[in-house]
C-alpha cells in the first residue's frame, strides 16, 4: 500500500483567515539539512510508492532555492519509492521562477478560495482573493493544475448557492472542507460548521452537482459515491490512516499528519534519528491513533457504513478533547446522512429499473436529471 508523507516546511504564513488553526507566527523555516535526513530516514523506511505533499502554514514561504535543491534530492535519493509530489498553498508567494521548478516535477496544486471576492475576503481577510488569483495567474501561465478547496463555515453555509455557483461559472473544480472549532482565540466555536449542516450542505451540493454534471466537477461527492460504490474509503478520511501517512515539522519532527504538527504532544520520532516503524510505535501519539481504531471498531460496529467511513478523522475526534478518545468524528452525523443519501438513491434507481435492464445500462428516463448511478459509475 502507497504512503503519504507530507512535509511542513513552515508553520508560517503571511495570511490570517479568521478560523485558521494551523499556522504559527515566527515559525522557523525547513533546512535543506532536513530533506536530506527525510531521504536518509525513508531510504529503508519500506518499499511501497509515496508521495510527498508540501504543506503549512504556507509552504512556498520556503522560498525558490528550497525547492530548487529539495525536489531532486527526493525524487532522485528515493527513486525506488517513485516519488510523486503535492502542494497546498494560497499561491501569494508564487513566482514565474518557483513555477517552472514545480512544473518541472508536474506537481499539481491545492489552493483556497471561499467563494466570491467579498465572502472569501470576509473570511480569509481583505485582500486574499486579489492575491490568489494572481499566483492562480502565475501558476496557469506555467502548465501547472490548480485545485481551489473552499472552506464552508457557519457564517458561509448561509451563501452555499452563490458559492457553487461562483465555482461553475469559473469553470473551477469544487473541492469544500467544514471549518473545524479552532483550538486557537476566545471563541473556538465560531466559525465551525454544525455537522448536521454539514450533511445538508453535501445533500444540497449533490443535487447540484446531479443537475451540472456536465459543467462541473464536485469532488468531495464523486470520493463520496466512489465510497459506496467499491464499498472502501477513498480520502484519508474514511480510511485507517494512521501507519500510513506522516507528516515532518520545520525542524524535522515526525507527526501522525500535518494537522497535528506544532504539537509537541503528538511527535512520533524525529528525522534526524530515521526511525523503523518499530520505533514510531513506541511513540504515546501511534499509540493513541491506534486505540482510536480499535474504538472505531467497537463503538460504530453497527454503522452499515464502517467499511468505508472508519470512524473519520483521528484528529477531528481527539484533539479537541485533549488526547481523550470519548468519541468518533464529530463529523459522523455528516456522514451518516450523505452516505444515507447516496445508499437510497442507489437502491431506490437499482428497485426501480424495468425488469430485464441492467441498472447499469443509462436508461430512457421521463425526468432529464441524471440519476445517482450514473455518478457512481462515473466515479468507480
Ligand atoms: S488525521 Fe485526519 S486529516 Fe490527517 S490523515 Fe488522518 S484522516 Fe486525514
Ligand atoms: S458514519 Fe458515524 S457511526 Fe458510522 S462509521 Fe462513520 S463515524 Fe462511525
Amino acid at each position: 500500500m502507497d504512503f503519504h508523507v507530507m512535509l511542513v516546511p513552515t508553520l508560517g504564513c503571511p495570511s490570517n483567515c479568521s478560523y485558521c488553526w494551523s499556522s504559527e507566527e515566527g515559525s522557523p523555516i525547513m533546512s535543506i539539512e532536513t530533506i536530506e535526513e527525510v531521504v536518509k530516514w525513508l531510504k529503508n523506511f519500506r518499499d511501497d510508492g509515496v508521495t510527498f505533499t508540501f504543506h503549512g502554514g504556507e509552504p512556498l514561504l520556503a522560498g525558490a532555492e528550497f525547492y530548487k535543491k529539495a525536489l531532486p534530492l527526493l525524487s532522485e535519493g528515493l527513486s525506488h519509492l517513485k516519488p510523486a509530489f503535492a502542494l497546498q498553498t494560497n499561491l501569494w508567494k508564487l513566482t514565474p521562477e518557483l513555477a517552472r521548478i514545480l512544473a518541472e516535477y508536474d506537481i499539481p496544486i491545492g489552493s483556497s478560495i471561499d467563494g466570491p471576492r467579498e465572502l472569501n475576503d470576509l473570511q480569509r481577510g481583505e485582500g486574499y482573493f486579489d492575491k490568489t488569483m494572481q499566483g492562480y495567474k502565475i501558476a496557469r501561465d506555467n502548465g501547472l493544475t490548480v485545485r481551489f478547496i473552499t472552506t464552508f463555515t457557519s457564517y458561509s453555509v448561509e451563501f452555499k448557492e452563490d458559492i457553487f455557483n461562483f465555482f461553475l461559472e469559473n469553470g473551477l473544480t469544487l473541492k469544500l472542507h467544514p471549518a473545524l472549532p479552532s483550538l486557537r482565540g476566545e471563541n473556538p466555536g465560531k466559525w465551525a460548521l454544525d455537522p448536521e449542516k454539514y450533511g445538508e450542505l453535501l445533500i444540497y451540493l449533490l443535487d447540484k452537482y446531479l443537475e451540472n454534471m456536465d459543467k462541473i466537477e464536485v469532488m468531495n461527492i464523486d470520493h463520496l459515491c466512489k465510497c459506496v460504490f467499491t464499498g472502501l474509503g477513498s480520502v484519508c478520511t474514511f480510511v485507517d490512516c494512521m501507519g500510513n501517512t506522516f507528516a515532518v515539522g520545520p525542524e524535522g519532527s515526525i507527526y501522525p499528519c500535518y494537522r497535528f504538527v506544532g504539537m509537541p504532544e503528538y511527535v512520533m520520532g524525529n528525522v534526524y534519528d530515521h526511525p523503523g516503524i518499530e520505533d514510531l510505535a513506541k511513540s504515546d501519539a501511534w499509540k493513541l491513533m491506534h486505540e482510536f481504531k480499535e474504538y472505531v471498531d467497537r463503538e460504530c460496529k453497527e454503522c452499515p457504513y464502517i467499511k468505508y467511513c472508519r470512524g473519520g478523522c483521528p484528529y477531528n475526534a481527539i484533539v479537541p478533547t485533549e488526547g481523550k478518545i470519548n468519541g468518533i468524528d464529530p463529523h459522523c452525523t455528516a456522514y451518516k446522512m450523505i452516505f444515507k443519501e447516496i445508499n437510497d438513491r442507489a437502491n431506490k434507481e437499482l428497485f426501480d429499473s424495468p425488469m430485464g435492464m441492467s441498472p447499469f445500462q443509462p436508461q430512457p428516463v421521463k425526468d432529464a436529471r441524471p440519476g445517482i448511478m450514473s455518478l457512481m459509475l462515473r466515479v468507480k
